[in-house]
């Protein structure tokens, strides 16, 4: 159907904007990874549930694919659709009166972390976890996982969601928890925007305490800062824990007849505290036993600096040519028994400017504490998620894809379990690998769902 005549048709059905126009339909053709592109017929940026649900009875009734779209952070074109309709949530953006007794605060989904966190804050409150990056949406991030570097204490940000409500691919409204649809509670939670579309969320908080202080450590051996990690978690002495590996270039070395640059590994660690000032950190305390090559930094900022602590970099890509380029990222989650393996023998295999000023993650956490069944990690009572965040020339990108699609098969080999919101490129196979046991219901589901198949149909291959 062509723009004009869907335009004319769903004008009646949206409270909100829709966007035809060539240069909108170019802006919303890509996402954040630059890799894929998409364009739609026309976008719609509805401010209500019940316009939500009036475009997706529309859509299923004339079988148009549909892709749900918050800040397109993701990278494979999860958030993109061919020749169909984008659901822009920009429109979804109102935060609800907090309710105090249950500590949650509701907000329709396309409202971005960073909006809700200054919106709490002035109250002293915060969302129990945050992502690094605050300007994605609270949809976006409920449908892939959350993952924040408290995530060892408090799980995924799906798993700090009272409920949701959701239209599905049909067009209904309907609430759901953990008591009341909680098979479609747990569909939509991780669920990358295949069988429903969020629309609100009551979500968790929490008091905080006014300050933090950081201490940034160096280490240069894997082991040391994979250990004092686990340390860390164990013992639940700090409060947020994030580390991250960085090359340093050597020089070039002759491999396979070709000069071929290297470098060595070098392993900044932080870990921080809240703490009131009335009662400062005991730095000795905080840190005892831990063996870093170097405490290169201790810093003390608010809570709400803390929580935007990440800006400073994304404010250096964004004016560096990084920004512009593709970004492939490859993130995964470790069996922590293999990850030092996987990780060392991975690092080996990266030039440094294979990475083009993006960095590799490191991000030590819990096995135990997501209950959200959809977000795949290995068993275990510890995991490490480790992400290859690259930024890359269009015209450099397919050696760097096909090292990291091997990098990636050799993951899940180890029994890692990929994040989904990056650089995915599964064959049926692998996708019936990456969800086990939950495959063939999820088969199902999507059939029972979404009939036509019309909800985000070009990522997942479902049978
Ligand atoms: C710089 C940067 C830092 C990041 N840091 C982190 C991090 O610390 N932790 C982490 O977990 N992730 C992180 N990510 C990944 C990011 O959180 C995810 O890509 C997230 O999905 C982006 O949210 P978005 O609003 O841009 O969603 P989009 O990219 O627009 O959508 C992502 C997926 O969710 C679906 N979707 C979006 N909204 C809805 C909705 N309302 N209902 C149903 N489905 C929906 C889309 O269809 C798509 O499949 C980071 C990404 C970047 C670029």
């Amino acid at each position: 159907m062509s723009s004009h005549n869907l335009a004319a048709d769903l004008r009646p059905l949206v409270d909100g904007d829709l966007f035809t126009a060539e240069n909108d339909l170019a802006a919303y053709s890509e996402d954040f990874g630059r890799l894929v592109y998409r364009k739609p017929a026309i976008v719609v940026q509805p401010s209500t549930s019940r316009s939500v649900s009036k475009v997706m009875e529309y859509a299923n009734r004339h079988s148009i694919p549909v892709s749900t779209r918050g800040e397109a952070h993701s990278q494979t074109g999860q958030s993109l659709v061919e020749e169909g309709i984008v659901i822009s949530t920009r429109g979804l953006n109102q935060i609800g009166q907090l309710d105090h007794p249950r500590s949650m605060v509701p907000c329709q989904s396309g409202v971005v972390w960073g909006d809700l966190v200054r919106h709490l804050d002035t109250q002293g409150l915060v969302p129990r976890v945050l992502t690094n990056n605050l300007g994605v949406t609270v949809g976006g991030t409920l449908s892939v996982a959350g993952i924040g570097i408290c995530s060892f204490r408090h799980g995924v940000q799906g798993d700090n969601v009272l409920s949701l409500e959701v239209v599905t691919p049909t067009g209904e409204i309907m609430r759901c928890s953990e008591s009341e649809n909680a098979s479609l509670f747990n569909l939509v939670r991780s669920g990358l925007g295949q069988f429903g579309i969020i629309t609100e969320a009551e979500i968790l908080v929490r008091e905080r305490l006014p300050r933090n202080r950081t201490y940034m450590l160096l280490y240069d051996n894997l082991e040391a800062v994979l250990n004092d990690s686990k340390k860390i978690m164990q013992e639940g002495r700090l409060d947020y824990i994030e580390s991250w590996c960085v090359p340093l270039p050597v020089g070039f070395k002759e491999e396979d007849g070709r000069k071929r640059a290297f470098g060595e590994w070098f392993f900044p660690l932080h870990i921080t505290r809240e703490f009131s000032p009335d009662q400062p950190p005991k730095e000795a305390e905080d840190l005892a036993g831990l063996s870093p090559y170097r405490t290169s930094h201790v810093e003390d900022r608010s809570a709400l600096d803390f929580a935007f602590r990440l800006e400073p970099l994304f404010e250096l890509w964004k004016r560096s040519p990084y920004w512009g380029n593709t970004h492939p990222w490859m993130e995964v989650i470790l069996p922590w028994e293999a990850s030092s393996f996987y990780v060392k023998t991975v690092l080996e295999k990266i030039p440094p400017p294979m990475l083009g000023g993006g960095h590799i993650l490191l991000w030590p956490s819990s096995g135990r504490t997501s209950k959200v069944p959809l977000f795949k990690r290995p068993p275990g009572e510890f995991v490490l998620g480790f992400g290859i965040l690259p930024g890359i020339p269009k015209d450099y990108v397919q050696p760097v894809l096909e090292a990291l699609d091997k990098a990636s098969a050799a993951s899940m080999m180890f029994g890692g379990k990929r994040y989904l919101s990056g650089w995915v490129r599964f064959s049926r196979d692998q996708w019936k690998q990456h969800w086990g046991e939950d495959w063939n219901r999820l088969c199902d589901a999507k059939k029972q769902l979404d009939p036509n198949r019309i909800l985000n149909p070009s990522f997942i291959d479902f049978e």
